[in-house]
């Protein structure tokens, strides 16, 4: 497996592995890997001879106030993890080598960005859809994996390839979860022993809803109430948000008439660590 810092040498990969007739899947994280970005690097593999997975702890999508200095890094077991795991490339690059000295250029996407996890994190779609467009452009792959943990991020990254012509394609891979249902997450090493023991309330309560939608609720009011009373039980974990929106445009929906995004983001009360995790309803993304 090849490890990869420079942009040149990356795109240097690219082209030839596109002249030898191969098509180039990639897999952008923050690194700190675990079994959800496993399996992304499988669903790429489906698809594609070259398999090149980015690991790029992104100053542009944190917020001031946020964990960008405390992020787990861990380049060196990531790298033994995946290369296991059958990938052919790691993308690795410096700050300063993905945004050198007088960088200035944003990707902005309009309406979608401010709502759901956009509310709280202003700035992250922005630095997201920044930093994926210019990896689409350094490692120039015919297809790209995103989890669906990530709801927003996808829908965003959709976006974005639809508005600027893009020729990649997007997959969304479902969320891995722990045995008891909590969403594997890189933030999961913040939360305390108490913390962890209540964060698959998450999960259960995105299931009872799912249950109601199942069983013909098509209230998005009646759903989401649903997964408060659940959320209510625990002591540790707060809700910041709970959402039934649509799936390209995030507009709140009253009535589930197509396929929606019911969307949850918690705050923890010994921590402060921020989960998210979704259902879609009637549909995928
Ligand atoms: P991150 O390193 O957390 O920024 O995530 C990198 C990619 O892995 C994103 O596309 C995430 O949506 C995806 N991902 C993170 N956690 C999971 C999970 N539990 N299951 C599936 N995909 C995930």
């Amino acid at each position: 497996m090849k490890i990869i810092t420079k942009c040149s040498e990356m795109a240097d990969y690219s082209l030839d592995a596109r002249a030898r007739g191969g098509a180039v899947g990639l897999v952008p994280t923050m690194g700190a890997l675990h079994d959800g970005h496993l399996s992304l690097l499988k669903t790429a593999s489906r698809h594609c001879d070259n398999v090149v997975m980015s690991v790029f702890v992104n100053p542009a999508q944190f917020g001031p106030a946020e964990d960008f200095e405390r992020y787990p890094r861990q380049l060196e077991r990531d790298c033994e993890f995946v290369e296991a795991a059958g990938c052919d490339a790691v993308f690795a690059p410096s700050p300063q080598e993905i945004y050198p000295d007088n960088y200035s250029t944003y990707v902005n996407v309009e309406n979608i960005t401010g709502v759901l996890c956009g509310a709280s994190r202003p700035g992250h779609f922005r630095g997201v859809a920044t930093v994926v467009l210019k990896l689409f452009n350094i490692v120039m792959p015919q297809i790209a994996v995103f989890g669906a943990k990530d709801a927003q991020q996808v829908i965003v990254i959709k976006r974005v390839v639809e508005d600027l012509n893009l020729s990649v394609k997007i997959i969304a891979a479902p969320t891995v979860r722990e045995p008891d249902g909590l969403a594997m997450s890189s933030r999961n090493a913040y939360l305390s022993a108490n913390e962890r023991a209540e964060a698959p309330l998450i999960h259960r309560a995105l299931m009872s809803a799912k249950g109601l939608y199942d069983g013909g609720e098509r209230g998005g009011r009646s759903i989401m109430d649903c997964v408060r009373s659940i959320l209510n039980e625990g002591r540790l974990i707060n809700p910041e948000y709970v959402e039934v929106v649509d799936t390209t445009l995030l507009k709140p929906l009253d009535s589930i008439v197509r396929p929606a995004l019911l969307a949850v983001a918690c705050r923890t009360a010994e921590t402060g660590t921020r989960l998210i995790d979704n259902v879609v309803l009637g549909g995928d993304l």
